[in-house]
């Protein structure tokens, strides 16, 4: 007998016909012999339903009330599926977040779960009950004894379960949702979308962070850190779904269930280069072209940024080993000779990077790394950010000193740290899925004083309102008056809350403003084989090319490439990358 966590998500649960439906999957698990903790979401599009109702009374609902309201849509549903539930003779019982003890920070709206108190769940399951739980919410200790309740964000039902899988350490939590399980990308927007039978819990976290509905990221941090077996499958048939794996143990001694310190270890990797071509023409073709002619001539690019453009010409910057420094140059200047530019190039380099799961959904971590950095003298060449990583490249010389000074903030002890680490090729694909986020937008500090520290100021701004940045991209090019510009994307919620910080921000910086670009959308290929692949980025920009579509800003990181592109193509562009690397059924 094995005890199981079960998620149904709000379209499992659209009307009385599926709640039943439901429940009768849920007795058949039941008959089987395992215990069953069920979680729900709110049905249908109850949560979506509640919001517009707010919106009808208030622009800038307060952040509690929201709270109090939405979690009412969960309450709805735990109880009605446990009637129907106790009608098939399965004998259940509701419980809210409060009641299952789920305790979450007090950051209405985004609370974090810092542990779930079981006892009360267990006793219940200890009876034979089947257990039907709220998901996306939980409730705060109470400063003074006054319990709050809070949510999780939207699309936490996920991440509650998990939670519940790690902390009565279930054997496996299942996600039942509409779709077969995690696919190649997303099936209402590409029709030939393929399932995947497994996907490691990083590329899964950076294509739910990067827009792949199916799964909340946080459910995957927890899944990743405690070691749960998660699937995903759907709700309307008995197939196997998706499998995500971890083999970490549990282990609660390091605080929270998500309130440790997300950074696992920091690396440094030696003998970088950076080049950068500069005015460039700003049209569809140019990215194509150059990291083809990069990948013909045999260079592996490992991190690659371009920046917003200016009027009608472009940077593109990129690292690479110092050793193919030689060759790179070589592709560049025959590229340049055709299309116009300059190149510039910068040689003893270091590659300093932090990772582990959730990095960037914590704004204060990046931040903090970019504090240290500048703390330190160190001047931050280029930046790479992703959801298990953020990059720095600095000067060599300066590489020992950011090593041990960042190992000291992050706590971290020698075996977290290593020196020019050796990843193992595992053959896995290049790209193993495409995600679209249609929830970014796009903003440029423009005139931001070229010195070590302003990235970091910029974000611990954002970070002390709690909102992460993505996509940060550090222009090459310096204005006459040697400043330059940084571009960064963001979530829609996050607006007005960044444009009134950093409006403040750069009050203080003359000349500085600040720029929303056009409506956008982020478009990412994920894959653990992409650092052993030469080319993958050039295959990328040749699809958006062949659609004519103009790549306004390129950001990557080692598994994964991020394009920036105007929203009014962003699913054309999807059924194309995801074509160009076969992904589709009968594709490969
Ligand atoms: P639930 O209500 O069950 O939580 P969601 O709507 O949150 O369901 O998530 C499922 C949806 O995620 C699917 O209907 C699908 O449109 C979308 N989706 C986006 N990317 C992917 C992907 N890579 N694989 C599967 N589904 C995806
Ligand atoms: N009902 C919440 C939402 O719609 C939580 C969830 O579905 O996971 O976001
Ligand atoms: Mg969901």
């Amino acid at each position: 007998m094995a005890l199981l966590v079960q998620k149904f998500g709000g379209t499992s649960l659209g009307s009385i016909e599926r709640i039943k439906a439901v429940a009768q999957r849920i007795k058949s698990s039941k008959e089987k012999g395992d215990d069953l903790v069920v979680v729900v979401s709110a049905m249908g599009h109850q949560t979506d339903e509640l919001t517009r109702l707010a919106s009808e009374i208030t622009v800038d609902p307060p952040h509690r009330e929201m709270d109090m309201l939405l979690s009412t849509g969960e309450q709805v549903s735990i109880s009605l599926l446990t009637m129907a539930l106790n009608e098939l003779g399965t004998p259940a019982i509701s419980l809210t977040g409060t009641q299952a003890g789920i305790i979450t920070e007090s950051a209405h709206g985004r609370a974090r779960i810092l542990e779930i108190r079981t006892e009360r769940i267990k006793n219940l399951l200890d009876q034979g009950q089947t257990i039907v739980i709220a998901g996306f919410q939980g409730t705060t200790l109470g400063i003074g004894g006054i319990a709050e309740i809070t949510t999780l964000g939207r699309g936490g039902s996920d991440t509650s379960a998990v939670a519940l899988a790690a902390s009565l350490e279930a054997a496996t939590c299942e996600i039942y949702t509409d779709v077969p399980g995690v696919l190649t990308t997303d099936p209402r927007i590409v029709k030939n979308a393929k399932l995947m039978k497994s996907i490691s819990c990083d590329e899964m976290l950076e294509l739910a962070s990067l827009g792949a509905a199916v799964l909340h990221p946080r459910a995957v941090e927890i899944a990743r850190n405690f070691g749960v077996t998660l699937v995903v499958k759907s709700s309307w048939d008995n197939l196997d779904g998706t499998t995500l794996t971890s083999n970490k143990k549990p282990d609660f001694s390091q605080g929270g269930i998500e309130h440790r310190s997300p950074v696992d270890g920091l690396e440094l990797l030696e003998n970088q280069a950076v080049v950068a071509l500069s005015n460039i023409p700003d049209r569809p073709g140019i990215a194509a072209e150059l990291f083809e002619s990069l990948s013909e001539g045999g260079v592996n690019v490992d991190l690659i940024i371009q920046a917003t453009h200016q009027i009608d010409s472009n940077d593109i910057t990129f690292t690479i080993a110092e050793n193919e420094l030689h060759n790179a140059l070589t592709q560049c200047e025959k590229l340049i000779n055709t299309i116009g530019g300059d190149i510039s190039f910068q040689k003893d380099l270091t590659k300093l990077s932090i990772y582990g799961a959730g990095i960037m959904g914590r704004p204060g971590i990046a931040s903090s790394l970019f504090q240290i950095l500048s703390d330190s003298g160190i001047n931050i060449r280029l930046i790479a950010t992703s959801e298990v990583k953020v990059s720095c490249v600095i000067d060599a010389e300066l590489g020992k000193k950011a090593l041990r000074n960042v190992g000291e903030i992050f706590k971290l002890t020698d075996k977290q740290i290593t020196l020019n680490p050796t990843i193992k090729n595992n053959n896995e694909p290049e790209v193993r899925g495409i995600a679209l986020d249609k929830d970014q937008i796009q903003i440029s500090v423009k005139n931001v004083p070229d010195k070590p520290g302003t990235a970091s100021t910029i974000c611990s701004t954002l970070a002390e309102k709690n909102i992460s940045l993505d996509t940060i991209v550090q222009s090459e090019r310096k204005h006459k008056d040697k400043t330059k510009d940084i571009s960064f994307t963001l979530k829609k919620n996050d607006r007005s809350d960044a444009k009134y910080a950093l409006k403040e921000l750069i009050g203080n910086w003359k000349g500085s403003k600040l720029e929303e670009g056009e409506s956008i959308v982020r478009i990412s290929a994920v894959g653990s084989g992409m650092p052993f692949t030469k080319g993958t980025a050039g295959k990328i920009f040749r699809a958006l090319a062949n659609q004519k579509i103009n790549i306004e800003m390129i950001a990557t990181s080692e598994i994964r490439t991020t394009c920036i592109i105007s929203e009014k193509y962003g699913e054309k562009a999807l059924n194309e990358i995801h074509s160009c690397f076969k992904l589709g059924k009968n594709e490969s």
